[in-house]
């Protein structure tokens, strides 16, 4: 077997592709985008054909203030892909926008050891080549 020495290609998607594009995009510009339904006004992320609250499908667009928290945390020491390996220790987490939703990213720019549940943090986006990604920073 031969390890990978290349970071996977392909495209990224969440839900069904054709919802993803937007998301992407607006990560190439510095916003990120989550969606929220015109008919009761709440949020979703992941993105989806139909509002999770109401079953409506007028959901849009919405940028997101890109403030949060971490909801909770693991620090990942091993990487069995070697693409990745000069990455560890890094900072694996779910974040709570404060529209309400989760997000799973990394929490960069911080000691791993730093990083606790409840701290504040802000969305920063980091170019990995073929994807622009939100991740997130101590605010
Ligand atoms: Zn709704």
């Amino acid at each position: 077997m031969s390890e990978q020495t290349e970071k996977p290609r392909g495209k990224f998607f969440m839900g069904a592709p054709e919802e993803s594009e937007g998301f992407f995009e607006a990560a190439k510009d510095g916003r990120l985008l989550i969606q929220r339904c015109t008919s009761c006004g709440e949020h979703q992320f992941y993105p989806r054909k139909v509002c999770i609250h109401c079953g409506s499908s007028a959901v849009e667009w919405a940028e997101a203030s890109g403030k949060g928290t971490v909801h909770t945390y693991t620090v990942i020491h091993q990487q069995g892909m070697p693409v990745w390996r000069d990455q560890v220790p890094y900072v694996a987490a779910i974040i709570d926008l404060e529209e309400g939703v989760r997000m799973t990213s990394n929490v960069v720019d911080v000691e791993p050891s730093d990083v606790s549940i409840g701290m504040a943090v802000e969305v920063t986006f980091v170019d990995e080549g073929m994807y622009v990604l939100p991740r997130f920073r101590p605010a």
